[in-house]
């Protein structure tokens, strides 16, 4: 099923980001993610593709195939295309065709230096029109509520975002954010330029204090003064940043759902436990939805 259909109901989705494992040591583990995640009911699940491909790429699909024919719930294909040329977008969609993918979150991917820019796919926009002209994919954009780091301003970001919508992309995710009026402001500023398709939010529970500095160094997003305390407090705790990081989580989307929002998008870090967590914290807000 296309991913786009969903928003034509009068429904608020729920669906879960995952990573392909690096290690083969860790490949069985993401089946036991997988099996409590697919029990949560997701709408879809979106697998993430590493910059340069690789054995990650094969195993991005590998994983959405899987989520497809042994779990029965929608795969997303993350695809970056800014280390890619023409001929391997090519070979790469063929295979998505022939394992019966249907959605594509169509990004540019990040700059690094470790891996050469190829010069076919300047953005993400350029990737949905050249896909878009021979396959019948449905595509999801990347947006960024506190802007793209390299934009160099909010009019440029939307505008890039516009182009984007313009070349195909029909529902789009965000950059995760720990501020809900910096999303709510940004939606009503997409809406002002004319882009009127669905803006899923991108939701990531705090479990793990390195990690989300590490985030929060790549993505832009800031740290509102609440949220500060709860990781200055319990960093050095596990548990209790768990359950802190959990209660901010659940907090935002709960904000999130009532502001009519068109569904969330949680980004699990493979830890099914945030998903479980989350889904029992709205279970009687979806409950009502059905
Ligand atoms: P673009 O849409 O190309 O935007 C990049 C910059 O160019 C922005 O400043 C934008 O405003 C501007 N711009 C966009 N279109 C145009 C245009 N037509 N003309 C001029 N300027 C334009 N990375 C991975 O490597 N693998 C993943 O699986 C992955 N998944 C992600 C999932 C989500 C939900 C998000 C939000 C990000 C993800 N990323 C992933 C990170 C992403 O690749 C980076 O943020 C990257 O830097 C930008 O990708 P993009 O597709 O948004 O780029």
């Amino acid at each position: 099923m296309k991913i786009a259909e969903i928003y034509k109901q009068n429904k608020q989705s729920l669906s879960f980001e995952i990573f392909p494992p690096k290690k083969d040591s860790e490949l069985e583990s993401i089946d036991e993610t997988l099996e409590v995640l697919c029990e949560l009911k997701p709408d879809f699940i979106s697998v993430t593709f590493g910059a340069g491909g690789g054995s990650n790429r094969n195993r991005t699909i590998e994983i959405a195939k899987n989520i497809k024919t042994r779990y029965g719930v929608e795969p997303v294909v993350h695809l970056t295309s800014l280390h890619y040329d023409k001929s391997e977008i090519d070979e790469f969609a063929k295979v998505l065709e022939a394992e019966g993918i249907e959605n594509i979150l169509a990004l540019r991917g990040d700059r690094t230096p470790k891996i050469a820019e190829k010069d076919d796919f300047k953005h993400a926009s350029d990737l949905i029109a050249y896909l878009s002209e021979k396959h019948d994919f449905c595509f999801l954009g990347a947006c960024y509520p506190e802007c793209h780091p390299e934009s160099s301003d909010k009019v440029n970001d939307i505008k890039g975002l516009r182009r984007k919508v313009e070349a195909g992309a029909s529902v789009l995710i965000s950059q995760l954010f720990f501020e809900n009026e910096k999303f709510f402001s940004f939606v009503e500023s997409c809406r002002l330029a004319g882009i009127d398709v669905p803006i899923i939010p991108g939701i990531m529970p705090v479990i793990n204090a390195a990690q989300i500095r590490r985030m929060l160094t790549i993505c832009n997003a800031s740290f509102p003064d609440r949220f500060n305390r709860i990781v200055g407090k319990y960093e050095d705790d596990k548990e209790a940043l768990f359950d802190a990081g959990m209660s901010y989580a659940l907090s935002q989307v709960i904000d999130l759902l009532a502001g009519d929002i068109p569904g969330i998008h949680l980004y699990t870090m493979n830890n099914p436990k945030v998903a479980r967590r989350i889904c029992e914290g709205i279970r009687n807000i979806v409950k009502k939805q059905n």
